[in-house]
């Protein structure tokens, strides 16, 4: 295998393909040749304006991430970042200020908006920014539509009895604290395919689902029209690994997400919402928690290949074994 294409989200996408890289770089997975190239398709449903700025969190967490730019602590953001605009801001009383954007940061949402209003789209913005951070993967957006997710929680206050507010700040300023009643991806049905998308899907020897947000991550890349069908279609296998581990997410909102949309909060219930291919579904493969290894039985049988292995990702190499135990799965298919 020379082609791998990974479904990302921002953090557990970023640094599963930071594994993964090292993995293939060492040699480390089945059948992956150790120069084979690595495409990201980015979640781009997390992206707001804010203060006029075009700000992509999952784009940046990759690029910087893997550019090695990354605050290793907070895990988003800029290393080494301060934080002078954000006060300024705030002696001014301009809202949002719970969404905090770093002086480092705002290079990036700088450039990236200037371009955009130049008439340039998303996947070129993005390759452009990719030039200062050399990620070491081709790096695109799912799509160069907007679209953003909005998640809707209860209010007592609004006459409808809820109240809808966009995914950043059910993320970053409620703390994804309160229920989540639904989630809407707001521009999506509308969306297409940014350009190599598609290609990436069924031009390639291997595509992996991280262990991503499968609601707001993985799935808004699935949801963008013609994705799905077309990696049902593709000739390459198609593994998947939990972020749900120990019947809770890792970090992040995966719990709150999926119950929003029905899905059991479990190893196997995010396995079988992506379902087996063979019985329309995605996977060819799926890798749980050892501490889900109940799930094991239960994907079999309904037709999902499925290994529990460790899934914490807490060095490189610890990643890359996942990485290369993905592989390894669906290699001998
Ligand atoms: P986000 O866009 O920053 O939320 O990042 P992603 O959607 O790419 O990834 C978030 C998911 O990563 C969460 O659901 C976590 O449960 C999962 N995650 C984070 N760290 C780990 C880990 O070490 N192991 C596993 N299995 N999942 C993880
Ligand atoms: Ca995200």
């Amino acid at each position: 295998m020379r082609r791998v294409t990974v479904l990302s989200g921002g953090m557990g996408g970023a640094r599963f393909t930071a594994g993964l890289l090292h993995g293939i770089a060492q040699g480390l997975l089945p059948g992956v040749a150790p120069d084979a190239e690595v495409t990201v398709v980015a979640n781009t449903a997390d992206d707001l304006w804010v203060h006029g700025l075009k700000v992509c969190p999952d784009l940046d967490t990759l690029m910087y991430t893997l550019g090695d730019g990354i605050d290793p602590e907070r895990g988003w953001g800029r290393r080494e970042e301060t934080w002078s605009v954000r006060e300024e801001l705030a002696t001014y009383g301009v809202e949002p200020t719970w969404f905090g954007l770093g002086d480092r940061d705002i290079a990036t949402h700088l450039v990236r908006t200037q371009m955009l209003e130049a008439g340039y789209r998303l996947s070129q913005v993005t390759e452009a920014l990719c030039r200062r951070w050399q990620p070491g993967v081709r790096l695109l957006p799912m799509t160069d539509d907007r679209v953003e997710t909005h998640v809707a929680i209860a209010d007592t206050q609004a006459p409808s009895g809820r109240r809808v507010v966009h995914f950043q700040e059910y993320w970053v300023r409620l703390r994804a604290e309160v229920p989540a009643e639904q989630v809407l991806v707001v521009g999506l049905e509308q969306a297409t395919p940014a350009p190599g998308v598609l290609e990436a899907l069924t031009d390639t020897d291997l595509v992996v689902l991280p262990p991503s947000n499968p609601v707001v991550s993985v799935g808004t890349i699935l949801g963008v029209p013609g994705l799905r069908d077309t990696l049902r279609a593709s000739p390459a296998p198609v593994v998947g690994l939990s972020p749900i581990v120990g019947g809770t997410h890792v970090r992040g909102m995966a719990r709150q997400m999926l119950t929003a949309v029905g899905v059991e909060v479990s190893a196997a219930g995010v396995g079988l919402h992506y379902g087996a291919r063979a019985s329309g579904g995605l996977l060819d493969g799926w890798l749980v928690d050892e501490r889900d290894a109940d799930a094991v039985a239960r994907c079999e049988t309904a037709g999902l290949r499925t290994l529990a292995v460790p899934l914490m990702m807490t060095d490189d190499a610890a990643t890359a074994a996942m990485a290369a135990a993905a592989a390894g799965l669906v290699a001998e298919r």
